[in-house]
């Protein structure tokens, strides 16, 4: 089936989103090295001193190592450290977002003008003010970036408190203490990124959906997924959907979906839905989306596709979709 332009078009967009991110991270992740790097020695001499502690007889458990000095002083030193970290991050995503509202509002509407080529002579305007402040620096649930950042320090303060109490209880060396601590660290990091991911791409979307309702031409989206082996089975089904236009898009964290405008008096675009694309695959693809318990339930008509989905309604977060868990899948009926 050959595409139509406007979907060509929101793919290549999409893509391009998604190289300017893979950068972005890349760039995360080079100054969370300098954080472990500024952490490391104070690290090393924790790791030596529990061995030492250890080669003196002692029977050191993690009780005691909460209170030494050393863990003292390097707790209090990776909390300023991730503390710093979460400030840049917080300048990085919120420029990112208004970047990405703009990028939206223009991507919809050119997209308008590819799906409605003809007679297409509004424009959908300047973005409004109001929608950059309502988005920019700010989280799904409303709350402020730093705020939702702030977990990015606990996240590292109780990673590297489980590794630590995981090489004490077995007796680790100290270079594998250390790097373990580093690694249970780095739990922030994970958070910063998963921030990152969600919180742009929302406005992005959310930017788009606003410029299609401006337009007063697209009553309707369609959601569209980029098909990939990292596309999770609920987008990967839900591909193609048709929503109205003032529904919010359902998107779960770190989600990559996309809208695709359905504009008045023009047949709606239509492309092989990632469903029918999974339909089309071998078994061992197929398997590798829903599971194999999952795959084989589905094959003997015990479940339905659309059981794999599961719609949730956050009051917090609104609404999303996410792979229904194997347990709840094989449950019902
Ligand atoms: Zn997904």
């Amino acid at each position: 089936m050959a595409e139509p332009d406007v979907v060509r078009m929101m793919r290549e967009f999409g893509a391009g989103v998604l190289a300017e991110e893979e950068k972005q991270f890349a760039a995360m992740v080079k100054v969370w090295l300098e954080v472990e790097r500024s952490l490391e020695g104070q690290m090393s001499a924790l790791a030596l001193e529990i061995e030492r502690a250890r080669d003196a007889g002692i029977m050191v458990s993690m009780e005691q190592v909460r209170k030494w000095e050393r863990f003292q002083r390097l707790l209090g030193e990776a909390k300023r450290e991730v503390t710093k970290y979460e400030k840049y991050a917080e300048v990085m995503i919120s420029g990112r977002q208004k970047e990405l509202v703009e990028a939206g509002w223009a991507n919809a509407e050119e997209a308008v003008r590819l799906a409605r080529p003809a007679d297409w002579q509004e424009f959908i305007g300047a973005l409004p003010v109001k929608a950059l402040e309502n988005m920019v620096g700010l989280g799904g649930d409303g709350s402020p970036l730093a705020a939702l950042l702030a977990k990015a320090s606990e996240d590292s303060g109780v990673g590297l408190m489980r590794s630590l109490t995981q090489a004490v209880a077995l007796g680790w060396n100290p270079a594998k203490t250390a790097r373990a601590m580093a690694d249970g660290l780095a739990g922030g990091l994970d958070r910063a990124l998963l921030i990152a991911r969600t919180e742009q791409m929302r406005v992005l979307r959310e930017s788009a959906r606003m410029g299609y309702q401006s337009s007063g031409v697209v009553v309707q989206y369609k959601r569209i997924a980029s098909i990939s082996p990292r596309t999770c089975l609920a987008c990967l089904l839900s591909d193609g959907q048709l929503y109205d236009v003032t529904t919010d898009f359902e998107e779960h964290p770190a989600g990559r979906c996309g809208l695709v405008p359905v504009v008045v008096g023009v047949a709606e675009p239509q492309w092989e839905t990632g469903r029918q694309w999974l339909l089309n695959q071998p078994d061992a693809v197929q398997q590798d989306f829903m599971g194999v318990k999952a795959w084989e339930a589905w094959r003997v008509g015990e479940v339905t596709l659309d059981e794999m989905v599961t719609r949730h309604e956050d009051g917090v977060w609104g609404r999303y979709l996410t792979p229904t868990g194997i347990t709840e899948l094989l449950g019902r009926g």
